[in-house]
């Protein structure tokens, strides 16, 4: 018989992690099923709530046993989630049926607008879902999410986990070996390194389970690349999921009208304020189109890409890709950017003297202009076009800097 297990909301800052309680619950359930996938799908990540990953999983087993697999759910849960921590609030969710694509639009719209748990029950139970809650409930919204998930467009992630008496401690990880498997398996695996600082990506900083995980187009490529790390302490298990991660998913095109604060947009548009650096480093610039207007902004953490983004001038055609917060004005938090068009400027400089090659000065109201030196003249400015440092393409935010849903650019 098959079944979908939806899980999320079981981790917090400081404790676990759901991919870590999916990789434990996977291998009790194999003792008497047959997993067939386990799913790592990341949700809207401008929920303001939501200061992880929001990522949610799903697992697909084939089981001769369902209450069995149902209470080894139940009970993984309450093993593994930080039900101590206020914004905790696992949810379960079984789907005994054959037809995951039912929640495939609740999948998408928990991954781009603010969705209510009541939404998610009501979905849930109109289709003859099992749904259990811890406190406030709010996982059921993810877990129903990662059931109904559209993974048509997909990437794998490997994650090794450390054994309990490791949590919290420091990670030891050969950072040389990290840089070697990147430079072996890229572009099959992404996000290892950051190419602007050489910091390591794969190891998380908060103080969960994971020792490290590696993103990648092909199970074969993240099983592989694992194999380089040189890690300094025992891995207690690892565990391959299937993932919407690196997929642009969360990205809905749509007019600067239409684009609305908590959602993930790709607008396009003229730069109708010139790019302005603000205290903090961070860079600012407007854009517009059909009488609409909406900022754009490129924070400090994204380092070189501002520098990219300094380089616009008004008149500019772009599309912005990136999340959508309501500060002051509504705004973009670039993910990326796409230079479409460059606008052509022209300047107008003193003509240049062809003796000697330096710029002629003004001969006086009327009389054109002259080279003292050589003694030339010339009877007008010249009208140069201006050389643009911007090239037409699509840039992005440095990997360190980059949302898990973020597809790299190459
Ligand atoms: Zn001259």
């Amino acid at each position: 018989m098959q079944l979908y297990i939806g899980i999320d909301d079981t981790d917090s800052k400081k404790r676990l992690c759901t991919t870590y309680l999916a990789a434990v619950l996977g291998e009790r359930l194999a003792a008497f099923s047959s997993v067939q996938e386990t799913r790592l799908v990341r949700l809207n990540p401008n929920i303001p709530w939501k200061t992880r990953g929001n990522g949610a999983v799903c697992l697909k087993i084939e089981t001769r046993d369902l209450p069995r697999a149902k209470s080894e759910t139940l009970k993984a849960v309450e093993d593994f989630s930080d039900l101590d921590e206020e914004g905790t609030n696992p949810g379960v969710v079984f789907y005994r049926g054959v037809e995951p694509e039912r929640f495939e639009s609740f999948y998408y719209r928990a991954l781009r607008e603010v969705v209510t748990t009541a939404d998610a029950e009501e979905l849930a139970e109109k289709n003859g879902c099992e749904i259990h809650r811890w406190k406030n409930g709010r996982g059921v919204i993810g877990a129903l999410a990662a059931i109904g998930a559209d993974l048509g467009e997909h990437t794998f992630e490997f994650i090794a986990y450390r054994r309990p008496e490791y949590w919290g401690k420091v990670r030891r990880i050969d950072s040389d070996s990290v840089r070697a498997m990147d430079r072996a398996t890229r572009p099959m695996t992404f996000n290892n390194v950051d190419p602007e600082t050489s910091q390591i990506l794969v190891a998380p900083s908060s103080p969960c389970p994971v020792l490290y995980g590696i993103r990648g187009k092909t199970p074969e490529s993240v099983e592989q690349a694992s194999k380089m790390i040189g890690a300094g302490e025992p891995i207690e298990r690892t565990a391959l999921f299937k993932t919407n991660q690196g997929t642009d998913a969360h990205l809905v095109s749509c007019s600067i009208v239409d684009a609305k604060p908590e959602s993930s947009v790709i607008v396009c548009g003229h730069v109708s304020a010139a790019p302005k650096t603000l205290a903090g480093g961070h860079v600012i610039f407007s854009i517009s189109e059909d009488g609409d207007s909406i900022d754009c902004a490129a924070y400090e953490p994204t380092g070189g890409f501002r520098k990219v983004v300094k380089k616009l001038r008004e008149g500019d055609v772009v599309k912005v890709y990136g999340g959508v917060r309501k500060t002051r004005n509504l705004t973009v938090n670039l993910e990326k950017l796409e230079v479409v068009l460059l606008q052509k400027y022209i300047e107008e400089k003193n003509p240049i003297c062809h003796g000697c090659g330096r710029s002629m000065e003004s001969a006086g109201r009327g009389q054109g202009y002259r080279c003292k030196r050589c003694r030339t003249t010339a009877g007008s400015k010249e009208f140069i076009q201006v050389t643009r440092e911007l090239k037409q393409g699509l840039y992005t935010v440095p990997p360190r800097a980059m949302r898990h849903l973020s597809k790299p650019v190459g």
